[in-house]
């Protein structure tokens, strides 16, 4: 029998908000809606239907410029507010996404096509928090950053995966230590970035603080190379990473990158099976494992390997993929065909390479971009797919005897943003856990955020923190003062004391 399961989300709110709109789009800059110089729009579709969604603007030169202009004009005035000033702003930003929360969900489902029991109890709620969390540093701005001033206007760039969480770890900490924003969304996933912008608008932000100018990869390097922008932060692919490196070096400007993974989940022979299996569904198919810090590679010890294959084949069969509006669905559709068309190349690889391949049985919508949870076992460390990241819902898998093998295969990567450890033998954990070279170690589970805790790469996974009070530091810079904040510490002489 058919288990519908819960009523699908309704869309009509976000439906409404595009058909207000005409489903077109302008860049928003100077906190209004701007028709695009170029005149040009991008369409953009609906992962789940492959329907046209949306139009989006393409951005061109004449349109950073203004974006960067009204950013730059913004700057001094937001500066100015202080602390106490900026957190009123950024506590409003929180509690307009908490009272639009159904509609930001909703949107960024369709646009996204991840499933709206992620978005309403993942995305919406954490970019909730991280400006919550943020519009509390800024209180404290002048007393605990006293010798730093804001970097000033900062490019912000990001990809698709999560489309408004990742607005908020880019803008949240930017604006509240003092920095206007320009920000590009992906060209996949921009409509949740345009409502938040108008809805930023309507909270009071004032215009210019943040401004969100569309397009391609071609609009990224424009803010990139724009000269009146005084730092760039990334999110996105090493490969792109790599040339906004190229492009910044020499030209003064700060940049910060958070870039690809290929994080290994390590399993001990005594860890809680269970759980284990539990933990990889969320590493790998959370997101349909679009996530940065998916746990990717699965390392096995050789003992419980078979039966960690058997019980996670068995917990497959469960996974229903389906329409991410479905409160039922455990995955939803990939981000766009092209992204389908890579995940699937690469399992090919995998299998041609040796691996043997295991996929979940259940029904996949025959529109869209969906793809099923895919097991690749026995993949031979060198083998293609356990080097690369796929970024899609593919698990590779290993074994190793001992635990010095374990660390060496984990380590065994160009990347390393996170890893997870598996054991129910504390000590062992404890002793693994340093010896991973990654960003972030989970023990005994997977996928925890939180904005208090900073969160970025080592190696081709990039630099800089994003969270915590390490990610504030990557939006100020030092400053000397002169000698007149000392010297006021000092007592003044006794009029007593002998001349
Ligand atoms: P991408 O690098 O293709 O695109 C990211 C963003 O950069 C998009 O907005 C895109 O338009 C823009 N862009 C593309 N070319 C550009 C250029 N030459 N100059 C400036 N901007 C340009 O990546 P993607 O496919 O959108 O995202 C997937 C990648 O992002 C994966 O590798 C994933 O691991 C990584 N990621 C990392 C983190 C992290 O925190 N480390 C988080 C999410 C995603």
């Amino acid at each position: 029998t058919m288990d519908y399961g819960p009523a699908p989300e309704a869309d009509g709110e976000a439906r409404a908000w595009l058909k207000r709109h005409e489903a077109t789009f302008g860049h928003f800059i100077a906190g209004k809606f701007a028709a695009p110089a170029s005149g040009k729009h991008l369409t953009t579709i609906e992962p789940a239907t492959g329907k046209t969604l949306a139009r989006i603007a393409q951005g061109i030169a004449a349109d950073v410029e203004a974006a960067v202009g009204a950013a730059r004009s913004a700057q001094s005035s937001w500066a100015k507010l202080g602390g106490h000033g900026r957190a009123r702003h950024l506590y409003a930003l929180a509690r307009m996404l908490q009272r639009h929360a159904r509609l930001f969900a909703v949107l960024e489902a369709i646009d996204n096509g991840k499933p709206i029991r992620e978005t309403r109890d993942l995305d919406v709620p954490l970019a909730a928090r991280h400006f919550l969390y943020h519009a509390g540093w800024a209180q404290l701005q002048e007393r605990e950053f006293v010798d730093h001033v804001p970097v000033g206007v900062v490019g912000q760039i990001i990809p698709w995966n999560f489309p408004l969480l990742m607005l908020a770890w880019k803008i949240a900490p930017a604006l509240a230590t003092g920095n206007t924003v320009v920000l590009k969304p992906a060209e996949f996933t921009s409509l949740t970035a345009l409502l938040f912008a108008e809805l930023a608008a309507e909270a009071g932000l004032p215009p210019g603080v943040l401004n969100v100018v569309t397009g391609d990869g071609a609009t990224g390097a424009l803010l990139v190379e724009n000269p009146g922008v005084d730092k760039i932060a990334f999110t996105g692919s090493t490969e792109v990473g790599r040339l906004i490196r190229q492009s910044t070096a020499g030209s003064g400007k700060s940049l910060t990158l958070e870039l690809g993974g290929k994080s290994p989940f390590i399993v001990f022979d005594d860890a809680d099976l269970d759980g284990a299996v539990e933990g990889v569904v969320d590493a790998i198919w959370f997101n349909q494992g679009q996530v940065c810090c998916a746990g990717s590679r699965l390392l096995l010890q050789e003992g419980i390997a078979e039966t960690f294959r058997k019980r996670l084949i068995r917990r497959m069969e469960t996974l229903r993929v389906g329409p991410p509006l479905d409160k039922a669905i455990d995955m939803g559709a990939v981000v766009a065909p092209v992204q389908l068309e890579r995940i699937k190349a690469l399992v090919e690889t995998g299998v041609k390479e040796g691996a043997e391949k295991y996929q979940a049985p259940g029904p996949i919508p025959a529109e869209g971009c969906f793809y099923p949870p895919t097991l690749l076992w026995n993949v031979h460390p060198s083998s293609t797919v356990a080097i690369e990241e796929i970024f899609g819902p593919v698990l590779v898998a290993m074994t190793f005897r001992t635990p010095d093998e374990a660390v060496m295969l984990a380590n065994n990567t160009r990347y390393g943003l996170a890893a997870s450890v598996w054991s129910e033998t504390i000590g062992l954990a404890l002793d693994i856990a340093p010896k991973l070279q990654a960003g972030v170690v989970w023990v005994n589970a997977t996928n925890l955020f939180d904005a208090s805790v900073g969160f970025g790469g080592y190696r081709e996974s990039g630099f800089g923190r994003e969270g915590g009070r390490e990610g504030l530091y990557e939006y100020l810079k030092p400053k000397a003062w002169s000698g007149r904040k000392a010297r006021a510490k000092v007592p003044p002489p006794s009029p007593a004391a002998p001349a």
